[in-house]
């Protein structure tokens, strides 16, 4: 009939027991040591003979056990040996030890046996009372002698409650042990017990204050009953620890709000903020502890029109019922968020409302048509038990329902409207809507709060959304500056859509193939004077044109193979250097060398400026590999087989290309095509032939994204998506660190490396490399501008030639300023887009020459030279 469960072993290996169930008291001791430990479990009491010194604890598991049978199990744990008999019940209707159950609300919990320690330096006819009295109650019990082992016996198993003997300080002072335990952290939630001796009959009653504030919870004044000692511990149980128990159990709702998705905001009736959940915080941009018992109000100021809306709220939550509806919020950052919001009163001390409970959630609009629906119901048909709040503010639009809160969902809703409710729902779930129509729906929303000027100027904010193309900025006035309308127009239109007659053009193009290109030069066979020149590569100020010259015009293979080699592409694609200077040779062959600009010694230029971008610390620590090649490769690609004429032209001749493309796109989309038919065409110069299908796939979608971003018509686009996700939230980062510490960093890297973000990188990173011509040295510079005029003009008398429309009517080589169009240029697609790319690269080199560059065609432009150059003095 052994009923010891457990045996604890302490450091000093000695184990000590007592049987406790044989015998009635608890006072026979045995000394065993820890290699027998196992062969005694059975029936044996553990109690310390090394006198106070050594750590131990009794371990006493009620005789509720006394028919189960018994597991020994040892394990090894911080130094100490323990040995536990695991006890399982044989029958179920062992006394009341067994796991009870308790409500919280709706949920319900199961509460395992009461656990108490006893904290007594000696036994004695008091701790033999709790003792049994722990019996009795089904109570798990141990007894600690030192107040270390009672630390570490609390430690380990988190008593409900702890009795510590207060009657003699002879063995430690009951104070201080109970300082030490709440000085741990599971003590929160433990009821300690001073046991206390009589007072002499002539003895003042003592105050219980000193105990309290030493941290006991109750006093209980010495008493050897085993029926005192029962009754004492039953009304804790059934008081404070039952209460300890439910408040525990509210862990696991506070982990559920912590984690849960809905933003949860909890105030108390005189809306003092009490709880945020971490949604919250991520919504509204705060931190928790700005927020903890500030008052609603102290939040950022609102309107006229919120202040309505909080009364109309406050009226219904005040009367105890729930408030639904839609509202802007301000962020910390001053930004709105429309809000689906819940307001739940929660009753409490003295059946009042003590707790407000908001759950919100960003309010797409899909929603919203579901609550306008509601609300209509509700108002419609019986709201005798609902609350209907109409935010009528400004009816401005007849159609427009403006209520958007729809009171209480109380239980007593008609289920016909419920039924309404959910299918409208399910109907708006199912609605695929773009973005756009988002924005356009929470501007409707949001002006319908808004005052008057606000809401008017939504109004054209809507006319521009819904008709006009968002990233392209509209001239002032078409006499404005004839360059730069002629340059928009030309760059970024897709031809004037007056064809004349039958003016398609459908001409057979044969490409250059490998077996027409001349033997192949090797890295090494590179002549001294290229190679030399070449080591110059890395610098911004490399002059391309004398590479162009030394080179007899094949600048783009001797640079790529330069460029490449440096990068690691040959290791990266797992091909040879003869196959990459094949397929540099193959593209290079494919540039039309009579074009005066788009020839190979632009793509050799665009390959430069890319490699360039690609060594700055913020691109490189942006991209991966697979980025670095897919630009290499784009910009050695990205204007193969240009005509040396514009979208607009072939648009507006017809040609073969614009009606294979649609009149979208059709330059990039042919050199993007091109490239990719060229190079799988002839394994001798597929560079991609060794790398997996899955590889390949990427690699090349990043290199039709990066060549396809090269066309002006998406110029705006691109350069107003980076800006607003990489420049605007990285700079607001900078703005609000304190100093560069570790997180801002991640922060920014954060922004810099996410998927969407590295493709912004890449498109900005290629378009800038494509006309970086203004912010070359001057002679570049110049150049450049020279060729760029010189295959306008080209094609100006070609338009003339053909009886065409003339796209750019400024580049007429008699008549043009090449000052005035390199001025309208730089200002209309240079300086912003390399604003937004310095900020990002860091690019002070290219900054400098770009403001030294546009001085000088000012300067031309105020001597009314029309040149490249100014007129040699006379
Ligand atoms: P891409 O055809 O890929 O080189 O795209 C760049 C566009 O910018 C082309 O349409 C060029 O004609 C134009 N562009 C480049 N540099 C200049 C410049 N200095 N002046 C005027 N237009 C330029
Ligand atoms: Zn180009």
């Amino acid at each position: 009939m052994g009923c010891a469960p457990s045996i604890h072993v302490s450091q000093s290996g000695v184990i000590y027991c007592r049987d406790s169930d044989e015998s009635n008291s608890p006072h026979q001791t045995t000394t065993i040591s820890q290699g027998t430990a196992a062969a005694t479990l059975h029936g044996l009491f553990i109690k310390t003979d090394a006198a106070e010194t050594i750590p131990s604890v009794i371990t006493y598991q009620s005789r509720h056990s006394r028919n189960n049978s018994h597991r020994g199990r040892r394990e090894n744990s911080g130094g100490h040996v323990r040995i536990e008999a695991e006890t399982q019940t044989s029958h179920a209707s062992v006394k009341q030890v067994s796991a009870t159950e308790e409500c919280v609300g709706p949920m319900r919990l199961t509460k395992e046996p009461i656990q108490v320690l006893l904290v007594f330096a000696k036994e004695d006819s008091q701790s033999d009372a709790f003792w049994w009295a722990c019996d009795r109650a089904g109570f798990r019990c141990n007894i600690a002698r030192t107040p270390e082992s009672a630390v570490e016996c609390f430690l380990d198993k988190h008593h409900e409650i702890i009795v510590i003997d207060g009657r003699h300080s002879r063995y430690f002072e009951p104070e201080a042990v109970c300082r030490m335990i709440r000085a741990t952290k599971p003590s929160e939630s433990t009821v300690i017990l001073a046991v206390v001796p009589q007072k002499l009959p002539d003895q003042e009653e003592p105050s219980v204050l000193p105990l309290l504030c030493a941290g006991f919870s109750r006093r209980f004044v010495e008493n050897s009953s085993v029926s005192a000692c029962y009754n004492e511990l039953i009304q804790i149980e059934h008081g404070e620890v039952r209460c300890q128990f439910k408040l525990r159990a509210c862990n696991s709702v506070f982990t559920a709000l912590e984690y849960c998705q809905e933003a949860v905001e909890i105030t108390s009736e005189d809306h003092i903020i009490q709880y945020v959940n971490p949604a919250f915080e991520r919504m509204m941009g705060y931190h928790r502890g700005e927020l903890i018992g500030k008052e609603l109000t102290e939040l950022p100021k609102s309107d006229k029109n919120r202040a309505d809306l909080l009364d109309t709220i406050n009226t219904c939550i005040k009367k105890g019922k729930e408030w639904q509806g839609i509202y802007f919020a301000r962020k910390k950052s001053g930004d709105s968020i429309q809000q689906q919001v819940k307001i739940l009163p929660v009753i409490g001390q003295g059946g009042k409302i003590r707790h407000f409970v908001a759950i919100k959630r960003a309010h797409t609009d899909n929603n919203n048509q579901v609550l306008k629906m509601n609300k209509e119901d509700r108002c419609s048909g019986d709201h005798s038990q609902s609350e209907c709040h109409s935010l009528r503010h400004r009816d401005r639009r007849k159609d427009s329902i403006d209520a958007r809160s729809v009171g209480s969902r109380g239980s007593d809703a008609p289920s016909l409207q419920n039924r309404r409710y959910s299918s409208v729902a399910r109907i708006h779930s199912m609605t695929i809507e773009a973005p756009i129509t988002k924005v356009i729906n929470i501007i409707n929303t949001a002006q319908e709060s808004s005052p008057v000027t606000v809401a008017e100027a939504l109004d054209r904010v809507l006319e521009i959304l819904r008709t006009t193309e968002l990233y392209s900025p509209q001239l002032a006035s078409k006499d404005d500056d004839p360059h730069t309308n002629d340059l928009v127009g030309g760059l970024m239109t897709d031809g004037l859509r007056r064809l004349s007659g039958n003016e398609y053009v459908f001409s057979k193009r044969t490409y250059m193939s490998q077996s027409q290109l001349a033997i192949p030069v090797t890295l090494s066979d590179v002549p001294p004077s290229i190679a030399e020149m070449l080591n110059d590569e890395e610098r911004w100020e490399f002059n391309i044109l004398d590479l162009e010259a030394a080179t007899h015009k094949r600048p783009l293979t001797y640079l790529g193979l330069k460029i490449f080699t440096s990068f690691g592409v040959c290791d990266f694609l797992n091909c040879s250097e003869a196959t990459l200077r094949s397929w540099l040779q193959l593209m290079e062959a494919n540039y039309h060398s009579s074009n005066s600009y788009h020839n190979s010694t632009h793509a050799a230029d665009v390959l430069h400026a890319t490699a360039y971008f690609l060594r700055k610390e913020r691109v490189k620590s942006s991209l991966d590999q697979l980025d670095e090649v897919a630009a290499l490769i784009a910009a050695t690609v990205h204007d193969v087989d240009h005509p040396g004429r514009t979208n607009s032209f072939l648009c507006n001749a017809g040609s073969e290309l614009a009606i294979l493309y649609n009149d979208t796109a059709v330059l990039e989309s042919h050199h993007a095509a091109l490239a990719f038919q060229l190079t799988i065409r002839d394994g001798k110069s597929n560079i991609f032939k060794n790398i997996d299908r899955n590889q390949f796939r990427t690699l090349r979608q990043a290199i039709i994204d990066m060549v396809l971003a090269t066309e002006m018509t998406r110029h705006f686009e691109h350069v107003s998506k980076f800006v607003n996700s990489i420049n605007k939230p990285m700079a607001a980062i900078e703005e609000t660190s304190t100093s560069s510490t570790n997180s801002d960093c991640e922060g920014q890297s954060n922004i810099r490396n996410s998927p969407e973000n590295r493709l912004l990188i890449k498109r900005m990173l290629i378009k800038c490399a494509d006309v970086a011509n203004p912010c070359r040295p001057l002679e570049l510079c110049i150049e450049w501008a020279g060729r760029i005029s010189e295959e306008y003009f080209a094609q100006t008398d070609e338009e003339k030639r053909q009886g065409l429309p003339v796209v750019m009517p400024v580049f007429d080589r008699n008549t043009c300023s090449v000052p005035k169009s390199q001025i309208s240029f730089i200002d209309y697609f240079i300086t912003d887009m390399f604003d937004a790319w310095d900020a990002f690269a860091s690019l002070p080199n290219l900054m400098e020459h770009l403001s030294e560059n546009y001085k000088y065609w000012k300067n031309l432009d105020d001597m009314k030279c029309k040149s490249l150059r100014p007129p040699p003095p006379s």
